[in-house]
């Protein structure tokens, strides 16, 4: 392949800081790297409190052990979305009530949310696709009015904003992934940003198994004990120091990434000349057509650049275009299949999987990722002229 779909960035220091790491004699959990790693989000983002977590599943588990679910409870969230959005919430015997997306995008429809509640709904998972923001003020809005729970599935939105304001710290509840195909990355992490006070003290015991090993290392408490349900949800160091020398690039990062996502908007909607990607790739995406929509941002809802869709009229279309790239040695790819349509919705929530969800569907067929990495800029070069 000439140009892959993601190829994960590594700013140089990652290995000197777990050196580092190794050399402080201390690779267990919670350590120096862990703490650089949660006040960071803490004090940049004005997050509550930050842990540090071995990946968003795992951050979306412990949600899901926070909002205390009992069997029975009904948890709302997309269709169109990664499965562990919905896993973390069937593990503690939740129902999922699928929501469907937008018609101009990914993101939940906000107006079919109200008639999807009911006396058992304990929680509403946003997904904020892409890092887009979805529409929060409403949805916090309909929560509060119904005493329900904000969850945010931030996995894809580090260094996003609405109306200003840091993606995963609007909900009670925020989870983020540092997966190799996220914009800061670790190989396997993430965090959960615990923005609401009444959760701090709980997430921290299930953090680590639930014990209240923490308070006792910070001299809180004399011994520690077995307090609550938990698990093994915090990484070593050695990943931690990983991902501070990713942190430490952040804006970097960030600013080649949304450079490269200029490029392609403006290129595809004004043709406008672009300043990182080559104008012979550029070129070669035209092909896939006039009147298709592509990724958006508004003022509002500042996205932070994590992928770039195109959106085909069919899955024939779609089809086509894909195989068109790889042609050319590129690799494009699709993405979520809507899970209300999965084996396991099937399984276990029948009447979900009876339900009509068109357009979660339409972007299941119809939405294709380009490809963008830091280092995206060079390689689209390789690009010969179609
Ligand atoms: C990547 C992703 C996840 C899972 O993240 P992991 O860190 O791999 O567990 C969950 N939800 C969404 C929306 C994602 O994009």
């Amino acid at each position: 392949m000439l140009i892959p779909f993601n190829k994960p960035y590594l700013t140089g220091r990652e290995l000197d800081y777990i050196r580092e790491a190794v050399d402080m004699g201390k690779i267990s959990g919670n350590g120096e790297f862990t703490r650089r790693c949660q006040e960071f989000f803490e004090q940049r983002y004005g997050f509550q409190k930050c842990l540090l977590t071995t990946s968003c599943t795992d951050a979306l588990e412990m949600a899901a052990i926070l909002l205390d679910l009992q069997p029975g409870d009904e948890v709302i969230l997309p269709s169109f979305t990664f499965v562990s959005s919905a896993n973390a919430f069937v593990l503690r015997g939740a129902k999922i009530v699928f929501v469907d997306s937008q018609a101009d995008h990914p993101n939940l429809d906000v107006t079919h949310l109200e008639r999807l509640i009911t006396s058992k709904t304990k929680a509403i998972v946003v997904v904020h696709y892409g890092g887009l923001a979805c529409d929060m003020d409403e949805i916090m809005a309909i929560a509060n009015r119904h005493g329900i729970f904000v969850v945010e599935d931030a996995a894809q939105a580090i260094a996003s904003t609405y109306q200003g304001k840091a993606l995963g710290g609007i909900g009670h509840l925020g989870c983020f992934s540092f997966h190799e195909t996220k914009n800061i990355q670790c190989g396997e992490g993430g965090m959960l940003a615990i923005n609401h006070p009444d959760f701090v003290k709980r997430a921290e015991i299930i953090w680590e198994k639930g014990t209240n090993r923490a308070a006792f290392f910070r001299g809180e408490i004399d011994k520690y004990g077995w307090v609550d349900v938990g698990s093994s949800f915090l990484p070593s160091e050695v990943t931690a120091a990983f991902l501070w020398a990713q942190l430490e690039n952040l804006n970097s990062i960030q600013h080649r990434r949304i450079q490269i996502w200029n490029d392609y908007h403006s290129f595809l909607t004004h043709q406008e000349l672009p300043q990182l990607l080559d104008l012979n790739y550029l070129t070669l995406l035209q092909k896939a057509g006039e009147g298709l929509s592509f990724s958006v941002m508004s003022k509002d809802k500042m996205a932070n650049a994590h992928l770039f869709y195109v959106l085909f009229e069919s899955l024939e279309a779609r089809t086509a275009f894909a195989q068109m790239l790889k042609d050319h040695r590129i690799l494009s790819v699709f993405h979520y299949q809507s899970l209300h349509r999965s084996q396991v919705a099937q399984g276990l929530f029948p009447d979900q999987y009876q339900r009509q969800l068109p357009n979660s569907d339409k972007f299941s067929d119809c939405l294709l990722r380009l490809p963008l990495f830091f280092e995206l800029g060079e390689m689209s070069k390789l690009i010969a002229a179609p």
